[in-house]
């Protein structure tokens, strides 16, 4: 049983990092059952087609989904966020992950960016 109310995710993966994304969802699809999903394009679209929970999709990252999730964020539309960056390689949206990380932080919101810290959040009283 459980008392935590419907929050909604933010999911999104760096190329390299999907099967990491995609992974963490496999081992916690019972939990993300629970409240609803977002992600970018890409994220998204892998994350629904192996794990058939249903993602909302923004855009793709490079094509604005990371900015188009940052907003959503700002209007209070989005409660938590998993992201994935890597570590390892330069993106051509870097702006665009800066600004998203950033307004995570301005609005507060748990964010997890490595599997250790979004099992901490999925098995948390905040997802439960
Ligand atoms: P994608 O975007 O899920 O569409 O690949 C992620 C990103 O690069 O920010």
């Amino acid at each position: 049983m459980t008392t935590a109310t419907r929050k909604r995710i933010a999911l999104v993966a760096h190329d390299r990092m999907k099967p990491e994304m995609t992974s963490w969802c496999a081992d916690h699809r019972e939990v993300l059952a629970r409240h609803d999903l977002h992600g970018t394009g890409t994220t998204g679209t892998l994350i629904a087609d192996q794990t058939g929970l249903p993602v909302h999709r923004f855009l793709s990252g490079p094509q604005g989904g990371d900015l188009q999730i940052g907003a959503a964020i700002a209007e209070g539309k989005i409660d938590l966020l998993i992201f994935f960056w890597d570590p390892l390689a330069a993106q051509p949206h870097e702006p665009d992950v800066r600004a998203l990380l950033r307004v995570a932080v301005v609005w507060n919101i748990p964010c997890a960016s490595n599997r250790a810290s979004a099992d901490l959040l999925a098995k948390s009283a905040f997802l439960a």
